[in-house]
């Protein structure tokens, strides 16, 4: 834990809104730590710039208020949704994919990608257990009609 916070990674405007309690149990604060150490260090740290957390930790209540997948590795403390501070996009995503090929990680999703492929957000996840578990799996999700679709992306 270096450059992110358990803070950072539980904050929520909607949970705020709501009065939502988003704090994590035991199991998901070992999560978030793994998923601090294991993925957003090393990135921040390859990317050599401020990054903010726009998702992270989400209570079941929480991630269904924001509309996120039922199965979502957020509610385990477990993925993150991040952006540049300073609003490059392309920069921080050619970064990301790059430490991808040299790395382990469960999943990295670009988030409704404009007509360029830059996404709106990146989904950074992580899986407990060996490493043997992480998939590796780097994918494209867009919305339509309402419903995520997934493509797995190929540089
Ligand atoms: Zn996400």
């Amino acid at each position: 834990m270096r450059y992110f916070t358990i803070e950072e990674f539980t904050r929520s405007d909607t949970a705020s809104k709501r009065k939502i309690n988003n704090t994590p149990d035991v199991h998901s604060k070992r999560n978030i730590v793994s998923t601090i150490d294991y993925l957003l260090d090393p990135i921040r740290k390859q990317y050599g710039k401020p990054i903010k957390i726009t998702s992270g930790y989400r209570c079941k209540s929480l991630n269904t208020a924001v509309g996120g997948a039922s199965n979502s590795s957020h509610m385990y403390g477990l993925a993150a949704d991040i952006k540049p501070s300073n609003g490059d996009m392309a920069t921080l995503q050619a970064k990301v994919l790059e430490w991808a090929k040299t790395h382990l990680y469960d999943q990295i999703i670009i988030e409704q990608p404009d007509n360029k492929g830059i996404a709106s957000w990146l989904h950074v996840g992580w899986r407990r257990g060996s490493d043997r578990s992480q998939r590796r799996q780097v994918l494209i999700a867009t919305k339509v009609n309402g419903k995520w679709q997934y493509k797995v992306f190929s540089s």
